[in-house]
């Protein structure tokens, strides 16, 4: 298989399901794509790199997939913005086209891009495909570009907290991480998933429906996505918002998978992992908020701050009363001479 006959499989199998948005998808020059009268265009840009974001002895093809895509997709839902398409840039090794097991594994990693494409009729109406270099020991990289549109001035922002606002987030934290390290310490390989549910790491869920919820409701201030970890993202909308956070520890949904590794390693991926793709929001003390949006758990785990030069940016409150300062160290891209596909958090054992 060549390169051209790629770009035609990929064709077939999305060309069918452009919707409305897509006035012209793959086969010219550009795409042809027509946003919402009254919108305006929101775009995101993700690189995925083989042994930066995921191994191919860790996450199966259609997790490759399905993450690809879901990064780009929860960026939007952090803006409270709706998909219109998305584009995808891929570089494969020469080898993979010409051998079957490599051409099998790109087959798998389109069908989980489109299966969750296709869970929030997002189409892939474009993209780049080439050769990386380096033959057998060259690498997978994949750059998604998701176009999304928001009412004009409405999109939400990381930089709309102010003090006394309540923080809040979406479903479960720590689970992303607890995963990955439980798929590094017995090399389990998951060949086969049925259901998204139990794997926050290698199916995370866009939480686009609650994006889409708090601007149409007017219910958040600020609002962003955990991609890098609870405490690295809170302190993004601290300091764009110019304001303190305060964080009840008890509050926090640890997710199920990060509780079975022990109550210290649990809150430190809870508070730290990164790749959970939930929605940290903040909203005005009078807003009643519902306990749950389009069927996901909201959860409130603190209150904005005022901004004072000699307190912390943010600080955790333990359950004995204790104020600790929580320092922003969610998860660190690898460096490339780095083989694992991220960094574990601080103080969890691998
Ligand atoms: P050009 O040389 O004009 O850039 P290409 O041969 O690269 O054209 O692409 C032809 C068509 O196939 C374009 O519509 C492009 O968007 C689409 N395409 C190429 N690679 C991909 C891909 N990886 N995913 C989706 N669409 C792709
Ligand atoms: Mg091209």
């Amino acid at each position: 298989m060549g390169e051209l006959a790629l770009i035609e499989q990929i064709r077939s199998s999305f060309a069918r399901r452009y919707g409305k948005s897509v006035t012209l998808g793959i086969g010219d020059d550009c795409a042809i794509l027509r946003p919402p009268r009254g919108s305006e265009v929101l775009v995101t840009t993700d690189f995925t790199l083989e042994g930066r974001h995921f191994r191919r002895d860790l996450h199966p093809p259609e997790s490759v997939g399905h993450r690809c895509l879901a990064r780009g997709l929860s960026d939007l839902a952090a803006m409270g913005a709706t998909p219109l398409a998305a584009f995808l840039s891929l570089a494969l090794p020469a080898p993979m086209l010409a051998e079957s097991r490599g051409r099998a594994w790109i087959t798998r990693f389109f069908k989980g891009l489109q299966t969750l494409g296709e869970m929030h009729g997002v189409p892939l109406a474009g993209g780049d495909t080439s050769q990386s270099p380096g033959g057998k020991a060259g690498i997978i990289l994949a750059d998604i570009v998701l176009i999304g549109s928001a009412p004009r001035g409405k999109a939400l922002r990381r930089s709309g907290a102010t003090t006394g606002d309540a923080i809040y987030i979406t479903g479960q934290l720590g689970g992303a991480a607890a995963e990955l390290s439980t798929l590094q310490r017995r090399r389990n390989r998951v060949t086969r998933v049925t259901t998204t549910d139990r794997h926050p790491q290698l199916f995370p869920e866009p939480r686009l429906d609650v994006g889409d919820a708090l601007l149409r409701r007017h219910l958040a201030t600020a609002c962003i996505d955990v991609s890098d970890g609870l405490s690295t993202d809170l302190a993004h909308i601290c300091r764009a918002s110019g304001v303190n956070a305060e964080i009840e520890q008890a509050a926090l949904p640890i997710h199920p998978l990060a509780r079975k590794h022990g109550p210290d390693a649990a809150l430190q991926a809870a508070l730290h992992g990164g790749e959970d793709y939930e929605l940290l929001f903040t909203a005005s003390a009078s807003v009643r908020m519902p306990s749950s949006i389009a069927g996901v758990l909201i959860t409130r785990i603190g209150t904005i701050t005022k901004r004072r030069v000699n307190d912390p940016l943010m600080t955790l409150l333990t359950p004995d009363g204790t104020r600790e300062t929580l320092e922003p160290s969610g998860w660190e891209h690898f460096s490339s001479s780095n083989n694992a596909a991220r960094k574990p958090p601080k103080n969890t054992p691998r």
